[in-house]
């Protein structure tokens, strides 16, 4: 095998080989030399990723992994990576597992000693979050929300108070509802950009406060089609009192009624986290207010 062997045994190696997510020209040096000579191809749908190959003039033997057969198809991949021959895994678009199939075929290689390697390329989210202009030191990643109204609410809600940045895969036909979900939840104001289309022609990047971009999404219906990523900004904590969480207050509460202000403010402190100075000022506020 001309591929390097990076597992130290004999066995063969996974490759996890991202591919585009629209513009074929986003495809890696390394990405075409690793799918040209692996064995075979681990491919989501092979109908679709042989278009892909056949445009870079590629014809490697192709397989279906997708997330219907991953679990029992899992064993046949292996027994060709345990035989020595490499194996290259791929989703329709972007990086493998990454709201895609994949995760099954990782993990049982790796538990039978397969080395498995990445090679990366485009991923929505990261060309999304690149791209934004909200805060990127830290986010976190939602994949797909619920798409029942009651449950997607209901993970919204766990993530009112979320400081670092929210990134979220949506369907275009409920990208308003969600986006409508998201001003209810989170506030008409909270900074949020819709990113539709990245590396297409139509590629659309959209900032603006969650009221102006459903008002726009609603407007627009050219909006609620393609590929889209929507990022909100995190939760900003608010001056003075209002600095302090809904449950912040509420365990400060429930202690104030048991023992004095200085004593509730350094247990609420060592319960919330929260700054014990902060909580000193809301009980004094509180209390004088009672
Ligand atoms: N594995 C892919 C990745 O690395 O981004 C994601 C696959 S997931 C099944 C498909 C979702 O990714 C789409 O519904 C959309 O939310 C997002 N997505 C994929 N390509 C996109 C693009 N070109 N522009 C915007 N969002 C995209």
């Amino acid at each position: 095998m001309t591929l390097s062997s990076a597992s130290g045994n004999a066995y063969g190696t996974l490759y996890v080989v991202a591919t585009p997510i629209g513009n074929l020209d986003d495809i890696t040096a390394r990405a075409l030399r690793v799918l040209r000579e692996v064995a075979l191809i681990a491919a989501e749908d092979t109908r679709h990723s042989a278009r892909l190959l056949q445009h870079f003039g590629i014809d490697t033997p192709l397989a279906a992994c997708h997330e219907h057969n991953e679990r029992d198809q899992g064993g046949r991949f292996l027994a060709r990576l345990q035989a020595g021959e490499d194996v290259a895994l791929i989703s329709d678009a972007g990086t493998p597992l990454i709201s895609d199939p994949g995760f099954h075929l990782v993990r049982q290689a790796r538990a039978a000693g397969v080395a498995v390697v990445p090679v990366p390329g485009a991923c929505a989210l990261i060309a999304a979050l690149s791209s934004a202009g909200l805060p990127s030191d830290r986010f976190i990643f939602e994949g797909f929300l619920p798409a029942k109204a009651n449950a997607r609410r209901g993970r919204l809600e766990e993530m009112k108070e979320e400081p670092r940045t929210l990134i979220f895969y949506e369907a275009p036909h409920r990208i308003l509802e969600s986006l409508e979900d998201m001003r209810s939840v989170f506030g008409g104001d909270r900074p949020a950009v819709l990113a539709r289309e990245l590396t297409k022609t139509f590629e659309t990047l959209r900032g603006a406060p969650l009221d102006e971009l459903c008002g726009w999404v609603a407007a627009d219906s050219n909006q609620q089609r393609g590929e889209c990523v929507v990022l909100v900004g995190g939760w900003q904590a608010p001056e003075g009192e209002g600095a302090l969480s809904a449950e912040a207050l509420r365990v400060l509460d429930l202690l104030l009624v048991e023992m004095p202000v200085k004593r509730a403010a350094a247990l609420a402190a060592e319960i919330t986290g929260v700054r014990k100075n902060l909580l000193y000022q809301a009980a004094l506020e509180r209390q004088g207010d009672s």
